[in-house]
């Protein structure tokens, strides 16, 4: 039986309070990883297998291993509460409801890699979240969790919140890094990574909430524990945010692996109105959609990689069978013009171009040969740009056409809807 440990204390009244969280064991496992070598804590979580859980699913142990050892030179630990990936809020819930839970993971994580400073970072527009922040830090402080020599480790952490301006690109981590140092957030050319070069030029170490929240259950529960949920490449528990034409949205803590039709039929209740499962961005929307004969796909890393799509944020956004298709790569295509920082030409002008090409489609304007040119703007974008939002934004477009090409050549032929058509 899969017991959630991520989301244990969310649900419990007050559970944003340090008062409600030190009651239920909360801060032990900072007690115990103070005790023990920084190198022992890295080991520990490479042993685990925990996989960032922001998107790149990059090792967070190896990452931890990348931070310079030598003393003399300050190190920084970042935390990434930008969360824009629409159909994603897993972290935000936790931030709002379990702020602790995270200080304990980055406090953790301070000690094994010798950072003395923790940058918060925070999507401007999460108002509560800002809020439960400041309190949760400041309680931290007053309880001896922050400042100098905590719980008498030796260990000094200073630990602060920054607030964004809410720009999708500030969840790149070195876009991220640029806002923190108060420049317009444009990503940074990759190498030097964060580890070597990060904020105002010093070794740093991101996370995103969900991944730091592994952290503390890691230590109280071992990696062993960990590495035997999950599968082969894909360990431990993980929150899916299930949005979209299902009857029970929300999040829902289970072991990675698990097989997606079971999340969105046992867990999320089904599709709603008694309609039929058409489509699934099974990561957020930036990861390829699936159609609904992939729905037996487990939810992991390499798995999805094997369908043609990604694990990403673990934000599955269901589209039942009344779904336009165009429609859905318009929205999406849209976003993704937006918010591009506009530093490099195929990102800034592509997306925009696509985005018009499905709007005139969508509105009965579309001209033949419009398929063709969307798919060359696609060719033209991925690998081309400057960080990874290229290779991005040109998933839902290209997943679409290529799973639903004739809703796309109906509405070119006809000018009208084909899912409209066939309501008759
Ligand atoms: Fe900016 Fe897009 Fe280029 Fe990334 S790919 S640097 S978001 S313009």
């Amino acid at each position: 039986m899969f017991e959630p440990v991520l989301t244990r204390n969310i649900h419990r009244p007050d559970s944003e309070k340090i008062s409600v969280y030190l009651a239920h064991g909360g801060y032990q496992a900072a007690r115990k990883a103070l005790t023990l070598a920084p190198e022992e804590i890295i080991e520990m979580v490479k042993r685990s297998g925990l996989r960032g859980r922001g998107g790149a699913g990059f090792p967070a142990g190896v990452k931890w291993g990348f931070m310079p050892r030598d003393a003399d030179v300050q190190k920084i630990v970042a935390v990434n509460t930008d969360e824009g990936e629409p159909g994603t809020f897993k972290d935000r819930e936790i931030v709002e409801s379990d702020p602790h839970q995270v200080i304990e993971g980055v406090i953790i994580a301070a000690y094994a890699v010798g950072a003395s400073r923790a940058y918060v970072y925070i999507r401007g527009e999460f108002f509560l979240g800002v809020k439960r922040w400041i309190k949760a830090i400041a309680d931290a402080y007053e309880h001896g969790y922050l400042g100098e020599n905590i719980l008498g480790s030796g260990l000094n952490l200073d630990m602060s919140v920054h607030r964004g301006a809410g720009a999708y690109i500030c969840g790149e981590e070195t876009a991220m890094l640029e806002s923190l140092e108060g420049k317009r957030g444009n990503p940074r050319l990759k190498p030097p990574y964060p580890a070597q070069t990060g904020l105002f030029g010093l070794p740093t170490l991101v996370h995103n909430i969900e991944t730091l929240t592994c952290i503390p259950n890691i230590i109280e529960r071992g990696s062993a524990w960990f590495a035997g949920i999950g599968t082969e490449e894909s360990k431990g528990p993980k929150i899916f945010s299930v949005s979209g034409h299902v009857k029970h949205p929300g999040n829902y803590e289970l072991p990675l692996g698990i097989p997606l039709r079971e999340i969105i039929y046992e867990h999320a209740g089904g599709i709603r109105g008694g309609q039929k499962l058409k489509a699934i961005i099974p990561g957020g929307t930036s990861t390829p959609m699936l159609t609904a004969d992939q729905i037996d796909v487990p939810m992991a890393f390499e798995t999805l990689k094997q369908v043609g799509s990604e694990l990403g944020t673990g934000a599955i956004i269901v589209m039942d069978e009344s779904t336009c298709m165009v429609e859905a790569a318009r929205r999406l295509s849209k976003f993704f013009a937006h918010e591009s920082c506009g530093r490099c030409t195929p990102c800034r002008i592509g997306s925009q171009r696509i985005f018009e090409i499905l709007d005139r489609m969508e509105h009965g304007k579309g001209k033949t040969g419009d398929i063709d040119l969307i798919l060359e703007l696609v060719q033209g974008i991925d690998g081309q740009t400057f960080c990874p939002m290229g290779a991005m934004l040109v998933n839902p477009p290209r997943s679409a056409i290529q799973r639903f090409r004739e809703e796309f050549e109906y509405h070119i032929t006809h000018k009208c809807c084909l899912v409209d058509a066939m309501d008759g």
